[in-house]
């Protein structure tokens, strides 16, 4: 699929746009969902241009769940959570409405999701669980 340097994670990734950063090296990066469907929703992404999961490499993609995988371990501990959703939507057939792949990592019950990209989160809250985040990757 053509990707769209335009899309807003891109221009996050270069820096064009503002998000509050929980993890960051050279492939990946990990930052707050501007319109949680859970207290600590969470975006990792991997720094490759692909729009779905489809596109990205297989080894990007592998390294990526790695990092899925040390996120979600910092999530849990940091909101003391147990249970965390793993979303990834390909295609705007499926919902997709950000056209750079990504995996959501939403701490929270399923049957107890707000909407999706529904509304606004509290930003300066969003910092604080951040910052929680942020302190339990780093002591990992
Ligand atoms: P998708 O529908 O593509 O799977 O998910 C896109 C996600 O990106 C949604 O959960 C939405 O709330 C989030 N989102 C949309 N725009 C922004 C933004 O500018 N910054 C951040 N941090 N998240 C965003």
């Amino acid at each position: 699929m053509t990707y769209n340097e335009q899309n807003i994670f891109a221009r996050i990734l270069r820096g064009e746009l503002p998000a509050i950063k929980v993890y960051e090296d050279d492939r990946t990066l990990a930052f707050m969902d501007i319109m949680p469907q859970a207290e600590g929703h969470t975006l990792v992404i991997p720094k490759t241009a692909a729009v779905t999961l489809l596109d990205l490499p297989a080894e990007d993609a592998a390294y990526t769940i790695q990092i899925v995988q040390k996120v979600a371990r910092a999530i849990e501990k940091a909101l003391d959570k147990k249970g965390i959703i793993l979303m990834q939507l390909s295609g705007e057939e499926a919902g997709q409405t950000v056209p750079h792949v990504h995996f959501h990592l939403i701490p929270e019950s399923l049957h107890q999701l707000r909407q999706h990209a529904g509304q606004m989160g509290d930003q300066e809250h969003i910092k604080r669980l951040a910052e929680k985040i942020k302190a339990a990757i780093a002591s990992e």
